[in-house]
């Protein structure tokens, strides 16, 4: 079922869980995650980046698989298709494109023209049904080669963003995309909980969750996180599960070269990947 992000998270935030929001790059991809959430009995939200929907030929494209699966599969729990880190136009585009979900990200303005743009989508998503998520203080990660250690938010930049009537914040604490170095100094509680006291019930998103201590999610959810983005597990699970079936030679036995064996592993890789964190997230039963 087609929704908006927005009671599932209200929900999670009320009942000290998590929503995994899982990347989708291809028709495969998309199957093993709406395939695990129903079999989890999980509320799932998909995430899309500007970059995603390109290779996938465009929003509409997407957001029309992604529908079309939902009946075909006769999936009955909460689904959302998210635009990541959108631009005010790839925003835009989404809505058309009939997008349930958007994420506007304005970190890189100045806050007052972040406040002006998330204004204006606060508006037309309210009109349009949408949900929509904003940022504020720069998540990190790895740019030209350099690692980025994360910013951490002014919690009073994130009281000014959330009282604009978004539906969920996602608050630099620390967190970056992609893998974590070896010198991470870890997540910021203190950042996460002055966030979290300033802006009271709004459900708070926690970007690049790949590599996160368990206990460290654990106790990010406990502390407000209603929505936790992974993206690079699932590439790192779908890559080595490939590489395993290739380097045994698989794809030289029989008919083993068939795309629909080729890419088994990997999509049956992801759909372990999605289940672990839906366990570990606490999400599961919660549809
Ligand atoms: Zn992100």
């Amino acid at each position: 079922m087609l929704v908006n992000a927005k009671d599932m998270l209200q929900k999670a935030k009320e009942g000290h869980y998590a929503v995994g929001q899982f990347n989708i790059n291809n028709l495969e991809w998309t199957k093993a995650v709406l395939q695990t959430a129903q079999e989890q009995n999980s509320p799932v939200i998909l995430g899309v980046s500007e970059g995603a929907g390109k290779y996938m030929a465009g929003f509409k494209t997407v957001a029309d698989m992604v529908k079309a699966m939902i009946d075909e599969l006769k999936i009955t729990v909460p689904v959302a298709i998210h635009l990541d880190h959108g631009t005010y136009d790839g925003c835009m585009k989404c809505i058309e494109a009939g997008f349930s979900s958007i994420m506007f990200d304005g970190s890189h303005y100045p806050i007052d023209e972040n406040v002006e743009k998330t204004k204006e989508l606060v508006r037309i998503c309210a009109e349009k049904g949408l949900s929509l998520e904003a940022e504020v203080g720069s998540i990190g990660g790895e740019e030209d080669g350099v690692v980025g250690m994360g910013e951490c938010a002014d919690p009073d930049e994130c009281k000014a963003i959330a009282d604009l009537g978004v539906d969920m914040l996602a608050a630099g604490i620390g967190n970056i995309h992609g893998k974590y170095p070896a010198n991470w100094p870890g997540l910021s509680f203190e950042t996460l909980e002055a966030v979290k006291n300033k802006t009271g019930e709004m459900p708070l998103v926690l970007h690049g969750g790949t590599g996160i201590p368990e206990d460290m999610i654990k106790r990010a959810i406990s502390l407000g996180v209603a929505k936790i983005n992974v993206n690079t597990e699932c590439q790192l699970a779908f890559a080595d599960a490939t590489r395993k079936y290739i380097e045994a030679g698989k794809d030289l036995e029989g008919k083993g070269f068939d795309p629909r064996k080729l890419l088994a592993p990997g999509t049956a890789a992801i759909k372990e990947t999605v289940k672990t964190k839906m366990e570990l997230f606490g999400s599961v039963g919660k549809a």
